[in-house]
């Protein structure tokens, strides 16, 4: 996973996803999603063994136009604007370099 100023600009919590084409649910690529909140934009940055950039974000199975190419002012970065319900996702476990909370048990006080 990256991680890098556009990680830590949304709090240093990223994760990953599997996209797939919600019209006939082929799957797309992998992508870095960080920070809360629901998928609107996808950063070229992001997308984990990219397709060839193009216009428009196609499905290559059934063709159907899934978002297209925008820049996102805020950050001059490149991304597609998806389509409302045009991709579906879940979310891929990390199973290397998994770090593991501890949580520590404090013991109730006998007073
Ligand atoms: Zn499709």
């Amino acid at each position: 996973m990256k991680n890098d100023k556009y990680r830590k600009g949304r709090g240093g919590y990223s994760r990953m996803l599997q996209l797939s084409c919600s019209h006939c649910g082929k799957e797309l690529f992998r992508y870095q999603k960080d920070g809360p909140g629901i998928l609107k934009r996808l950063y070229l940055d992001r997308i984990v063994n990219s397709p060839r950039v193009a216009a428009q974000l196609t499905c290559p199975n059934c063709t159907e136009t899934l978002g297209i190419k925008i820049i996102y002012k805020k950050e001059n970065r490149p991304a597609y604007r998806l389509f409302t319900g045009a991709i579906t996702k879940k979310i891929v476990k990390q199973t290397k370099n998994k770090k593991k909370r501890h949580e520590v048990i404090v013991p109730p006080r006998k007073d």
